[in-house]
């Protein structure tokens, strides 16, 4: 019996409370107890998100949110700009061409970012862009771009910052008003904890200005509406019931820790994972800040990536991820985002070093676990 462990970056672990809370029988959202139940999620969300604008929370997954996004803000023929480094840009690009929107496109290697100022020419050189479309942590590189940057870029533009936070929305800190960030888009099945299911959305007075203007189709994902209804305290449609109780636990679990330290304890995982890695030889894979949700890291030569994924699961239960597309063999990824804690990183190096010496890689047993446990001691 091998005991199961899932650290794949997304989706991730279930707290045990939450798992009970959900298993409680469906309650109806047109009832009291659901009325209790939103408002108290809402106001939570509110904090989490660090915004006074309603959160809204459709049945879908983060790439619903997404779509949404780009549905209810742009019309038809508008000129977008998407900040492309990775597999999840793509998604942008991929919404983009559906919609018929015109792109331009910033791209970076993977492992890399797009430094602020690309945008900024960007848009002195075409002042008719109405969004710019980016990822805030990479979640295929394991890269964090730096998206407060790209929200003083934006700000006083006509041009409104989508982020696709999904892998960063409780796992790095991301005040959406402060930096004002336009648009902040979220699922469930990362950091917060949860089933795959529930997307996330906030807009911003400026998004909201532009979705007054959105000619693009929408029905089930109009924001419009669906704010309407948020706004009374009502569901427009069924909601997923069980993972809006999930939530309610989760926003209390999150308030308990308080939200800075939950951001500090993903920073330190990734500093414990990352220096466990380097302890081995390994390289990383971002070239630039890190993202604080997963770890990219290369394999030695002559070792293929996925064969270490294979091991991972094949030998110790544990599902890790490998890369996609370019990174394809080349890197695997751990996630450590949501209901992790220090020793369940020790536990992935443990692993990391197992799967390595099986490969036939020479290994100093313990190397990773000291490094990761100097970066545990520092606490703070
Ligand atoms: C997981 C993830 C998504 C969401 O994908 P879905 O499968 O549609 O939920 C989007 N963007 C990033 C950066 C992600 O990590």
């Amino acid at each position: 019996m091998k005991k199961y462990q899932l650290m794949a970056p997304g989706p991730t672990p279930v707290p045990p409370n939450v798992l009970l809370a959900m298993a409680q029988p469906i309650i109806h959202h047109r009832a009291a107890e659901y009325d209790a139940l939103f408002r108290e999620v809402r106001e939570g969300l509110k904090r989490l998100v660090q915004t006074r604008q309603d959160v809204l929370v459709p049945a879908c997954t983060g790439t619903g949110a997404m779509e949404a996004a780009a549905a209810n803000t742009l019309s038809a023929g508008d000129r977008v700009i998407v900040v492309n480094a990775g597999a999840f840009a793509q998604r942008w690009l991929a919404i983009s061409k559906a919609y018929g929107l015109t792109v331009i496109e910033l791209s970076a290697p993977h492992g890399e970012t797009v430094a602020p100022e690309r945008i900024a020419q960007a848009l002195r050189e075409n002042p008719d862009v109405k969004a710019v479309l980016v990822q805030h942590s990479e979640s295929s590189t394991g890269v964090l771009h730096d998206v407060r940057a790209y929200a003083q870029v934006t700000r006083g533009t006509g041009a409104i910052l989508v982020v696709d936070a999904v892998s960063s929305l409780g796992i790095a800190d991301l005040p959406m008003d402060a930096w004002e960030i336009d648009v902040v888009v979220s699922a469930s099945q990362k950091g917060l904890m949860l089933p795959p299911g529930l997307g996330l959305l906030a807009l911003s007075d400026k998004a909201w200005a532009a979705a007054a203007r959105s000619t693009l189709p929408k029905y089930y994902l109009d924001l419009t509406e669906e704010r309407k209804y948020s706004a009374r305290n009502e569901a427009r449609f069924t909601p997923a019931v069980s993972i809006m109780v999930g939530l309610r636990e989760v926003l209390r679990m999150i308030e308990a820790e308080g939200l800075q330290n939950v951001v500090r304890r993903h920073d330190r995982l990734s500093r414990a994972t990352r220096a466990g890695a380097e302890a081995l030889g390994l390289r990383l894979f971002p070239k630039t800040t890190a993202s604080p949700a997963l770890t990219a890291v290369e394999v030695p030569a002559g070792v293929d990536a996925d064969r270490v994924v294979e091991r991972f699961a094949a030998s110790h239960n544990i599902t890790i991820d490998g890369g996609r597309g370019p990174t394809k063999g080349k890197i695997f990824r751990i996630g450590h985002m949501g209901y992790v804690d220090d020793f369940d990183v020790t536990t992935a190096l443990a692993a990391l070093e197992q799967v390595l010496r099986e490969l036939g890689q020479p290994v100093d047993f313990g190397a990773s676990l000291g490094a990761a446990q100097k970066v545990f001691a520092e606490r703070g």
